[in-house]
């Protein structure tokens, strides 16, 4: 399927590795603009390399931190007018809620939902200008299903979903979509990391704890940031247009509810 996307100007955040890395590779295989930005060079760097090499699309590596002004600055600064928006950011630490205070709260709300609210704001009179605009945030499947030692991510997530949730609906009679995605395990450092803080904290063995979490997803394995980028890419297209508001749950199952 031609998802009607070549030659948009698509801005995907914190796209060095993991998800977003999947959801750049994939909107470059259809042919987009990318803009991508993560904080260290030199894994950057080699991302977009590998992306030209694999696509042929024009890929402009913007080094930035998107939870800070600056590096929003730097990123509209090369991409002022995506077509395509693609939030994300590292997700808060696990953790005890006992031990976070305000300043890990701040600075969870500012990743995860002041900065993508942020680059939202600064680019959709622009997608409502040209009557097309595709804005997906990637959240997490906690925002659903609620994960006891990722509080911070519960928390802060759950205040972009209900902030999406009304803006969507405003600006979606000029073509312009806003939708979440939100992963269930995908098999990305993120997702090591988190099983390494959980075996740390109940003094389990790392691999045990790897095999016991992928025998509960009903499709028995993690998840790629392949098949991620892929959805995120349909839910860019042209023939997405009608999806505007959703939270879309990629898990393999793992959510047990009908609905
Ligand atoms: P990852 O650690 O594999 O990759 C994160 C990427 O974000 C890297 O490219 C990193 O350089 C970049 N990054 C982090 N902080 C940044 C910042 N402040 N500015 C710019 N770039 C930044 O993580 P991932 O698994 O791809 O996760 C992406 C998001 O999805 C995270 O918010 C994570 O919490 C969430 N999530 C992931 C899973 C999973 O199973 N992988 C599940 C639920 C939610």
């Amino acid at each position: 399927m031609d998802l009607g996307i070549a030659g948009k100007k698509a801005l995907v955040c914190a796209a060095s590795k993991g998800l977003g890395k999947g959801c750049a590779l994939a909107l470059a295989r259809e042919g987009a603009v990318l803009t991508i930005l993560a904080r260290g060079r030199e894994v950057l760097e080699a991302t977009a390399e590998e992306i030209r090499n694999a696509t042929g699309a024009r890929v402009t590596a913007i080094v930035a931190d998107v939870t800070t002004p600056e590096g929003r600055a730097a990123a509209l600064a090369a991409c002022s007018e995506p077509d395509i928006l693609v939030n994300n950011a590292g997700g808060p630490p696990p953790g005890d809620f006992r031990d976070w205070g305000e300043r890990e709260w701040q600075t969870a709300v500012n990743a995860n939902m002041i900065s993508p609210i942020m680059l939202i704001k600064a680019t959709i009179d622009g997608m409502i200008g040209r009557r097309f605009g595709r804005v997906v945030n990637i959240t997490s499947g906690a925002v659903k299903a609620p994960i006891a030692m990722l509080g911070l991510s519960n928390g802060a997530r759950a205040g972009l979903t209900g902030f999406i949730a009304g803006l969507s609906r405003q600006v979606a009679k000029h073509n312009v979509t806003i939708n979440n995605l939100l992963p269930g395990a995908f098999e990305t450092d993120r997702l090591r990391a988190t099983f390494a803080a959980a075996a740390k904290s109940a003094g389990r063995d790392v691999n045990e704890l790897h095999e016991e979490r992928r025998r509960q997803i009903p499709a028995n394995r993690f998840g790629s940031a392949g098949e991620f980028g892929a959805f995120c890419a349909f839910m860019c297209s042209d023939q997405a247009g009608f999806l505007t508001g959703q939270n879309i749950l990629l898990d393999g199952g793992a959510y047990p509810g009908t609905l």
